[in-house]
C-alpha cells in the first residue's frame, strides 16, 4: 500500500508512521529527515536546502520532486511505504501523480494552540529520527533507542514554530480539499493518545487492504 501522511508540524506523522511503517514491513520516507541527512553531509541538496529549513520555509517543489522520483523508485519501495512530509505544496501533489499510485491519505488534524507546545519542547535523535517531548524525558539527554545525543531542532524555535504553521495552513492544507476529492483522505483526530491514533489508522487501513 502507498500511503501518504498529511498534518501540520508536531501533529505526530512521524511517530505514527514510523509504527505503521513497522507493522506493515514498508519502508517510512520522510522528506524532513532526508533533507537533514543531506544538509549534515553537506550534499548539493543539502546545500540547496539548509537556509529554507533554518527559516521554517518550504524547499523548492523542483528539489523534493527530484528527492521523491529518485527515492520511489529504489526496491525497497515497491511493496509499499508511507510518505511522510511529502507531498507539502498542489505542485508536488501533482508532480507525485505522474510518478506513483496512492491508496490513502492519513489526515492528522491538531489544533494550534496544541503543535505551539509539542513542538517548542520537543527533541529530537539526529542519528535515528526518534522524537521525545522535554516533558518526559525528566532531564535524560541521549535517545533510548541508539544513544545519541537529542538536539532541539533550529526549526522547533518558538519564532520558526509560528512561521511553519502559517506555511503549513497557506501551502499544505490546500491539499486536504485536493485528497477529499480524489476519495483518498481519512481524517483522524491528533490530540488524542498515540495508541488510540495508531490503533485507529490501522483499522482503517485494514479495512482497505
Ligand atoms: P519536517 O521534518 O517534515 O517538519 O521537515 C523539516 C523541513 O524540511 C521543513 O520545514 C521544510 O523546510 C523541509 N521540507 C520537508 N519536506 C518538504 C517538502 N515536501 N517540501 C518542501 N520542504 C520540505
Amino acid at each position: 500500500m502507498n500511503i501518504i501522511f498529511l498534518g501540520p508540524p508536531g501533529a505526530g506523522k512521524g511517530t505514527q508512521a514510523q509504527r505503521i511503517c513497522d507493522a506493515l514491513s514498508i519502508p517510512q520516507i520522510s522528506t524532513g529527515d532526508m533533507l537533514r541527512k543531506a544538509v549534515k553531509e553537506g550534499t548539493p541538496t543539502g546545500l540547496k536546502a539548509k537556509e529554507y529549513m533554518d527559516a521554517g520555509k518550504l524547499v523548492p517543489d523542483e528539489v523534493l520532486i527530484e528527492l521523491i522520483r529518485d527515492r520511489l523508485s529504489e526496491e525497497d519501495c515497491q511493496k509499499g511505504y508511507i510518505l511522510d512530509g511529502f507531498p507539502r505544496t498542489v505542485p508536488q501533489a501533482e508532480a507525485l501523480e505522474g510518478i506513483a499510485r496512492i491508496d490513502a491519505v492519513v489526515e492528522l488534524n491538531v489544533p494550534d494552540d496544541h503543535l505551539v507546545n509539542r513542538l517548542s519542547g520537543r527533541r529530537v535523535c539526529l542519528n535515528c529520527g526518534a522524537t521525545y517531548h522535554v516533558s518526559l524525558l525528566q532531564g535524560r539527554e541521549n535517545c533510548e533507542k541508539c544513544g545519541e545525543k537529542l538536539i532541539q531542532r533550529k526549526d522547533d524555535a518558538p519564532e520558526t514554530v509560528l512561521n511553519r504553521l502559517k506555511v503549513y495552513h497557506d501551502q499544505t492544507a490546500p491539499l486536504i480539499d485536493f485528497y477529499q476529492g480524489k476519495g483518498l483522505l481519512q481524517t483522524f483526530d491528533g490530540t488524542k493518545g498515540m495508541e488510540e491514533v495508531y490503533q485507529s489508522i490501522m483499522e482503517a487501513l485494514n479495512k482497505l487492504s
